[in-house]
This record gives structure tokens, C-alpha cells and sequence, in this order.
């Protein structure tokens, strides 16, 4: 017998290995490869070696039964082919980090019961469980409650909940669905009467979320709805909890898994239903390979384990929209917010005026500080939004308009006062500010644009007596961080939280009546095609922000271009009319979610052998050319330099998908086969950054 072995490599093919022992497909085993050993993972068999070819013995099997459910197993394949990305390389994300034989030795003495529970996990469960029926009798039961009594913090539906509860759970089988509800509109009660509704059935749910530390409050609600029967996976606990977390979900103990990307992995047997909650967010696209999206792995996950999957968005993306709108996925509209609060009333301030009224470009506007003060007086909350963090954009030299770069990146560094250092935001360098300019020597240094920093510092400035508090990466060093500011603005302690886009995200303050938008321009400025559709993301988020109790809320966006159709449809929130604007726009440019559109990156210290590798490839697809396909490129990428290496671009559009697949095989083929040394090589399906 021999077998076929995807090696943990960046490599296209797999290698035939003869077998000595009996394996299932998807264990881990040692092979020898290129005078080393690797790991890799066995994914088929077949009765002879090629002739051609020298043929090995497999080193050592690493595990008795293979780690990877059937259908994570056949998920990791379509990735590999879905992608063109290595199949070794995806195997391994699907694992958690560090997963080794004394963790699967525990495992071989437990192996899981298909579909049910270990003895072991019986046990813990009694406890966990204790609130509801009796374990056994929950998984044994497929029969469902009628009206189901509410239990503590439970909602009585409104009807558009109602209806979107019977959709998800109404056919089994297969089943997406674009869940579109307006922020407030209680999305999240309805995930988890879904996730209740299965349990009940025997049945687990998988909860995707963007990132856990912006979500503490999804987790806090699903942690008190479901005691006990929640694992958590997300790339912020230790390696050991990890394996842990999964472990305990690999036994079939815990029903209900909430994790970020890596998440759509979990070794969920009986799996019922996935919800992609914010499923617009860009953080669900890996941007290392292998580079898949979380989300649409999540469907075909869904796809092969029969199951419904749930995308939540109050601004779902262009691609999602699109889907629902040619019928493939299933869509609900949650349009009004819970007990029928207002949207807030959304008003743009053209800042060009603000600069001819005060002769100097201010931070604030009349309007906003106005609408601060007023929130003060009656003891409301007030959120302002700065998506930079820092003290000044840039440094310029007022004299000959040098400009401080970073000297390994392409961009400009951040001035942080409070460390008086410039910081390059994608490196970390940092270096002193100087008091000349280093090309004419004059004093005349100027600090342009502001950053959160700045922010904060204005504002206590001008609100002596207002209690302030700041949420960005600086200001939050540790998780605890966080929680600390965050529990200050929900208990009242804090009158004004500033912060970058960390504060846009799911949070629900009550007493929150107003929401400032500073530079909201600078999103749309960014050579990107998705930057309209970001920052109508964005403006939209932040206003859901506002206005969440039972006070009208007010949002003030401060804009030097007022008139752009983003900042116009924001005022009126309506999605449905930012979709069809921006549609003629990318039907018009061949962009998604009209076009299939894949980027190829080449990058290399040497700026000369990228230039010259992108144009090899950019002849090699010249020669496949076909009709279908167009190709941009190659150029330098936006940032053309990152970490001193340079970057070179390619991108793609094909209005056939498997042309464009097609094409991409061939060019990874031809990419393995030319051996191009230190220059690499990375293909993006479906690009979530093009810079
Ligand atoms: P979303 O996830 O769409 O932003 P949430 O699920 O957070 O909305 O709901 C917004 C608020 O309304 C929450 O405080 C939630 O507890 C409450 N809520 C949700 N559904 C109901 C309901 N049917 N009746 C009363 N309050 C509800
Ligand atoms: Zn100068
Ligand atoms: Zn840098």
C-alpha cells in the first residue's frame, strides 16, 4: 500500500510514501523529504508508486485516529483548491498550534463517539447542563418544543425576529442565509434562540466572530444564555488553553463554539448551524497563507455538513448583497430597532467652511463641540471617532516640504507625544523627532493632521471638567485595558470616549446620545476599489452607536468632501441605495462582486529581481491569455515597500470563475516549477487588501 502525503510545505504536490501500517486519511506522519524530515498529512492511498519515481517508507505515524473530522478534512481540500494554496499548509491552520502526540495519546483513550458524548464528558456535563433536561435526553431527542417557555433574559420575538428564527431553523439541511438587520435590531437574540433551538435538537452551533476582544458582549450574553456549554477559540489565549478548548470540543463536551477565523475549523460533530456575525468585516480574510475567507469557508463548511449558516450584518458586503440578490442565499431584513427606537439623525459638517470661519483647520467643529457641551449639560454620553491613532498624522518641513518616511516602509511615520518618538505604523521603528529638517536645516517643522492622541488632548482642553477616557492600540496595551475603560463609560465614569474603529464595533451604551466622525475622508482616499464601501462600513457602525436607549440619538460627521454619495447615503442610512450606487460603479470597473478578481504579489528585498519576476509572470499570463481574462499590472503596489521588501503587484478580473481558477493553477505550477529563489510569490483569491 502506498500513500499519498501533503507535506507542511509551501508546495502545490504531494508525495507518494510507502505504508507499513494500516492509516486513516488524515492522520499526521513523519516522512523523510529533501535529507530532513517533515510532517505531513496522509490524504488518499493508492495500490502502486509511479514507476518514475523513488518511493520512501513513512517515517512514523503521529496519530491513531486522525485529528480532522471528515468534513473539516474535505473544507481543508476545497480550501486548497479553491485558494491555490498549499493543502499541507491548510491541514495544519486547521490544528490548533503546538497540538502534539501527548495531547492525541489523551485522545486515543477517549476516542469520540460519533454524534454523541464520552462517559468523561457525560460527567462535566451533568454539571454544565444541569439548567435544561437531562444530557442524554437532549441529545437523544430530536423532537422540538412547541412554544417554547422564555427562560431568565430571554425575549418574546418581535414578529421580523420571529420570522428570521423560523427561516434558520425551519429546513434542515444546507440553508445560507444573509441576515440584514439595521444595528439594535436584535441579531444577537436571534443567533441565540437559533443556537437554542439546535441544542435542543442534539445539534451544535459555530458562532464566527471578527475579533473576540471587540465582542466582549456577544461573548457575555451567549456566556450567561449557555453556562458552561461554550468553548472559546480565538488566537488571544495560550497555546495551551487552545488545545484545550479544542480538545473538550473534539469529545463532543461543549455544543457551542464562539471563535475568530480559524474558528470555521472546530471539530464540531452534529454540527446544525454557523453564524458569521459582522460578516462585512475584513478580519475574517487571513492575510497569510494560507489566505482563505473565513466567512465563505464558513458557507462551504456549512455546505458539506448540512447545515445553516447565518451572515449577520447590519452593512453586509457588496458580495453578500449580491449573493442574496441572485437568489443564492436566502434573505432577511431585520429594518427597525427593538421597541421601535429611531435611528439617529445623521448630519454632515463640510469642514471647509470651519476652515474659512476660523482661518486655521480645527480638530472640532463649531457644530460638534456645540453638541458636546449640550450632551455635558444634560448628562449624557458622547462617543467621538478618530480611525488614527497617535498625535499628528505626519511630520512636514514647512520650508522645502520634506516629508518624514519611514526608512524600511514606503509611508510616513506617526508623531506619539506621549513616548516623542515617530512610530512607523507597519514596522515599529521608531526614532526621535527632529528639531531641524534633516534636508535644509530649517526650524519650520509642522505637525499635520491629527490622531486620537491629539483628540484626547483637545478635548480636555476645551472640557477641563468632562471625565475622558481613549480606546486604541496605544492607549491598550492589554485586554484588561480595555474592559477598564470601556466598564468606566458603561457605569457613567466617563462622560467622552474617543477612540479609533475599535469603538464602532458592537457595543451597546444606553446613555450614548451623540457620535462624533473626525476625518472621515481619510478612508476614501486609499487606492483601493472597497474604500467607499469601508467607509460607508464604518459611518454606518458608529451611528448604530448612538441613540441605543431610550433618547434619540444624533450623529455628526466632519467632512471636506460633503458631497461624496457616501457621506450623502450615510445621512439617510439606507444600504439598499449604496448598494445600487455602487454596483454601477463596479459593474462599470469589472470589480466584485461582478467579476471573479485575484492579486498576485511578488516580493523581494532586491527591488530589481521583483520588477523583473512580476514582468516574467506578467508575460507568462500574456501567453494563457484568453478572452475571459484581464490583467493589470505588474506595478509597484501602493505600499511598495514594506519592511524593506519591495512589492510588485498583478491583478486579475476574469468574468468566469473557472478561468480564472484554471489560470491560477497553472500559474502556481509555473511558479513552483521556475524555482525563483528569494523571490516569493503569493497568490490572493478574492483580495480583501489591495494595498
Ligand atoms: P443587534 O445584535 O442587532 O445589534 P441586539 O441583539 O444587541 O441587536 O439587540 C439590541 C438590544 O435589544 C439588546 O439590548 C437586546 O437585549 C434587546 N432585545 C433584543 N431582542 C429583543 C426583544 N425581542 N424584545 C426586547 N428587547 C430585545
Ligand atoms: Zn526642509
Ligand atoms: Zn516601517
Amino acid at each position: 500500500m502506498y500513500a499519498d502525503v501533503a507535506v507542511c510545505l509551501p508546495l502545490a504536490r504531494t508525495f507518494v510514501y510507502r505504508l507499513n501500517e494500516p492509516v486513516e486519511p488524515g492522520c499526521r506522519v513523519v516522512v523523510p523529504f529533501r535529507k530532513r524530515e517533515v510532517e505531513g498529512f496522509v490524504i488518499g492511498f493508492r495500490e502502486s508508486a509511479p514507476a518514475d519515481m523513488e518511493v520512501h517508507e513513512i517515517g512514523s505515524v503521529l496519530d491513531a485516529i486522525p485529528l480532522l473530522r471528515p468534513d473539516t478534512f474535505r473544507l481543508c481540500r476545497w480550501i486548497a483548491d479553491y485558494y491555490v494554496t498549499p493543502i499541507g499548509e491548510v491541514l495544519k491552520a486547521a490544528l490548533p498550534p503546538g497540538i502534539s502526540r501527548k495531547h492525541v495519546d489523551g485522545l486515543r483513550h477517549s476516542p469520540p463517539r460519533r454524534g454523541g458524548v464520552d462517559a468523561r464528558s457525560e460527567a462535566k456535563a451533568q454539571t454544565g447542563w444541569s439548567n435544561r433536561q437531562n444530557v442524554s435526553a437532549v441529545l437523544t431527542t430530536p423532537a422540538l418544543r412547541a412554544t417554547p417557555p422564555l427562560r431568565g433574559g430571554e425575549f418574546a420575538l418581535t414578529t421580523d425576529q420571529g420570522k428570521a428564527l423560523s427561516t434558520i431553523t425551519g429546513s434542515p439541511g444546507f440553508h445560507p442565509i444573509l441576515l440584514h438587520g439595521i444595528t439594535g435590531s436584535g441579531k444577537t437574540e436571534v443567533y441565540m434562540q437559533a443556537v437554542e433551538h439546535f441544542l435542543h435538537a442534539g445539534k451544535t452551533s459555530l458562532i464566527l466572530v471578527p475579533e473576540i476582544g471587540l465582542t466582549p458582549q456577544l461573548n457575555d450574553r451567549f456566556a450567561k444564555r449557555f453556562p458552561n456549554q461554550i468553548a472559546i477559540l480565538h488566537s488571544s489565549i495560550t497555546k495551551r488553553q487552545r488545545i484545550d478548548e479544542w480538545l473538550r470540543i473534539y469529545r463532543g463536551e461543549v455544543p457551542i463554539v464562539i471563535g475568530t477565523r480559524s474558528a470555521v475549523f472546530a471539530p464540531l460533530a452534529n454540527l446544525a448551524l454557523i453564524v458569521v456575525d459582522e460578516e462585512h468585516e475584513t478580519s475574517y480574510k487571513q492575510e497569510d497563507t494560507p489566505r482563505y475567507h473565513a466567512r465563505d469557508t464558513a458557507v462551504m463548511r456549512a455546505k458539506l455538513a448540512g447545515a445553516a449558516v447565518v451572515l449577520g450584518s447590519a452593512t453586509p458586503s457588496m458580495e453578500s448583497f449580491y449573493n442574496a440578490e441572485s437568489r443564492k442565499y436566502d434573505y432577511m431584513m431585520l429594518a427597525t430597532r427593538v421597541e421601535g427606537r429611531p435611528l439617529p439623525a445623521v448630519e454632515i459638517v463640510n469642514m471647509r467652511d470651519e476652515y474659512a470661519a476660523e482661518g486655521k483647520q480645527v480638530v472640532l467643529s463649531r457644530r460638534l463641540l456645540q453638541a458636546v457641551s449640550a450632551r455635558l449639560e444634560r448628562g449624557e454620553q458622547t462617543m467621538i471617532l478618530l480611525n488614527r491613532r497617535g498625535y499628528a498624522a505626519f511630520l512636514l518641513c514647512r520650508h522645502c516640504g520634506f516629508t518624514f518616511q519611514c526608512n524600511s516602509c514606503s509611508v510616513g511615520m506617526t508623531y506619539h507625544r506621549s513616548i516623542e518618538k515617530l512610530l512607523c505604523h507597519y514596522c515599529g521603528l521608531a526614532r526621535r523627532p527632529p528639531g531641524r529638517c534633516p534636508e535644509c536645516d530649517s526650524e519650520y517643522i509642522h505637525y499635520v493632521g491629527e490622531g486620537t492622541e491629539r483628540l484626547e488632548a483637545e478635548l480636555k482642553h476645551l472640557f477641563p471638567d468632562a471625565r475622558i477616557g481613549r480606546i486604541d492600540r496605544d492607549a491598550m496595551r492589554h485586554i484588561r485595558d480595555y474592559d477598564r475603560v470601556l466598564g468606566g463609560f458603561r457605569s457613567g465614569d466617563i462622560d467622552i470616549l474617543a477612540g479609533t474603529q475599535m469603538i464602532a464595533k458592537g457595543h451597546d451604551f444606553p446613555r450614548v446620545t451623540l457620535v462624533g466622525v473626525i476625518g472621515a475622508d481619510a478612508p476614501l482616499a486609499l487606492p483601493d476599489f472597497r474604500a467607499a464601501e469601508r467607509t460607508f462600513q464604518l459611518l454606518t457602525q458608529v451611528a448604530g452607536r448612538s441613540g441605543r436607549g431610550d433618547r434619540p440619538g444624533e450623529v455628526v460627521i466632519q467632512s471636506y468632501f460633503p458631497d461624496h454619495y457616501t457621506f450623502q447615503l450615510a445621512i439617510t442610512q439606507r444600504f439598499e441605495d449604496f448598494y445600487a450606487r455602487e454596483s454601477r460603479y463596479r459593474k462599470a470597473m469589472f470589480y466584485p462582486p461582478f467579476t471573479a478578481l485575484s492579486g498576485i504579489m511578488v516580493t523581494d528585498r532586491d527591488a530589481v529581481r521583483a520588477a523583473n519576476t512580476a514582468r516574467e509572470i506578467g508575460e507568462y499570463l500574456d501567453s494563457l491569455r484568453s478572452n475571459a481574462i484581464r490583467v493589470l499590472g505588474p506595478a509597484p503596489a501602493p505600499l511598495e515597500r514594506i519592511k524593506r521588501v519591495h512589492r510588485q503587484q498583478l491583478l486579475i478580473k476574469s468574468s468566469s470563475r473557472s478561468t480564472l481558477h484554471d489560470l491560477l493553477g497553472r500559474l502556481r505550477q509555473y511558479i513552483e516549477d521556475r524555482k525563483l529563489g528569494a523571490t516569493r510569490v503569493f497568490i490572493d483569491v478574492d483580495p480583501v487588501s489591495l494595498l
